[in-house]
């Protein structure tokens, strides 16, 4: 049996035995995050299970439509104790600190609680008692759908789970290994999905508040580098002009990948007063996981991101200062290798 089929076969030994099951993701959840576990919600549902997702704050507007049926049972932080779920699944988070208000919780439980972590990020810390992480797939929904087979899913799961790899690999653009994200999509597609929808929920900007902010945002289009570098930014003084959720940025980093030229894409969040969250996009075979983990962070080559507290000019000046560095480091790593 190779390591994929012994985790496949635990995972599903833990379904079929357990009856109470807690789900949860990380902060800020994003399409996969949510996708992978709506979708496995469904499928644990159709199997005549007890399931509850576990959020720190409200289902976000945008990701509403993966609780097609409204059947699917959300519970905040404050409403959960976690030792009375006989199985706790955590989605698409790489360390017990992506998990925000169930970190000390989930740091604090003992080996005996049948705790599993299934994700796809590079810098996973294996904090489960079963670790299943494949940084070979785009998206954990996609994990879920190699893990379980195409026959666990039904059109609410199918939907659930295309919307995650759709999400993690911006509608099939890039993401490691993207032939294995087509074809577990494809399992998907059996079903009545309505891909032109999925993707307008996931990437469309539909509100008014959403589209002025992202034209201030683009107001303060900055390059670097020659091009190399481009950012944007936003202050929280900005959402309370637009009375803006502050989920009402999602996305707008994705928007600026498409420039010509654009290697490395940033955008600064300051979401909350003080408390910036970056998003960093690549172009190239440079990893902004890794950058990002110099600064807290963490996620993927091509996407990824940290959280960083301080005053915007000083946090950009900062970041843009180490990446410009960052690059020339790569830059001569490639042309070392282009002589050697
Ligand atoms: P986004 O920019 O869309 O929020 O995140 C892009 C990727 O980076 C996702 O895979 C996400 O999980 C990861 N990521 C975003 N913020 C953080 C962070 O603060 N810490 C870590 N470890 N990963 C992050
Ligand atoms: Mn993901």
């Amino acid at each position: 049996m190779t390591e994929t089929q012994k985790h496949a076969a635990a995972f599903r030994q833990i379904i079929k035995d357990k009856k109470q099951f807690l789900l949860l993701t990380h902060l800020d959840p994003d399409g996969d995050a949510l996708g992978s576990a709506c979708g496995l919600a469904y499928i644990l549902k159709k199997m005549k299970k007890q399931v509850v997702i576990g959020l720190c704050e409200s289902l976000p507007v945008r990701y509403e439509f993966l609780n097609r049926d409204e059947s699917l049972r959300f519970l905040q932080h404050e409403r959960i104790n976690l030792s009375k779920y006989d199985a706790i699944i955590v989605l698409d988070a790489s360390t017990p600190a992506r998990l925000d208000k169930f970190e000390n919780q989930i740091k604090s439980l003992g080996s005996e609680v049948c705790l599993v972590n299934i994700d796809h990020h590079g810098d996973n810390s294996r904090f489960g008692t079963l670790n299943i992480v494949d940084t070979d797939s785009a998206s954990a929904s996609q994990m879920i759908i190699e893990l379980l087979g195409a026959r666990a899913l039904d059109v609410n799961s199918a939907w659930c789970l295309y919307a995650g790899i759709v999400h993690d690999t911006g509608s099939f653009r890039h993401g490691v290994n993207i032939k294995r994200a087509h074809e577990a999509a494809i399992h998907c597609l059996v079903f009545p999905v309505d891909s032109k929808q999925v993707y307008n929920r996931l990437f469309s900007l539909e509100t008014e508040v959403a589209l002025r902010l992202f034209s201030r945002a683009l107001s303060r289009l900055n390059v670097a580098e020659r091009g190399r570098i481009v950012y944007m930014y936003l202050v929280d003084e900005d959402y309370r002009e637009f009375k803006a959720e502050p989920d009402a940025a999602t996305g707008f980093v994705n928007r600026l990948v498409m420039l010509e030229g654009a290697e490395i894409v940033l955008f600064f969040n300051e979401a909350e007063s003080n408390i910036i969250k970056v998003s960093l996009r690549s172009n190239i075979e440079f990893s902004v996981g890794d950058f990002a983990s110099m600064f807290g962070g963490g996620g993927h080559v091509r996407a990824a991101g940290c959280r960083i507290e301080g005053i915007m000019e000083k946090v950009i000046e900062r970041m843009v200062k180490a990446l410009r560095l960052s690059l020339e480091i790569h830059d001569r790593r490639n042309e070392a290798k282009g002589q050697g």
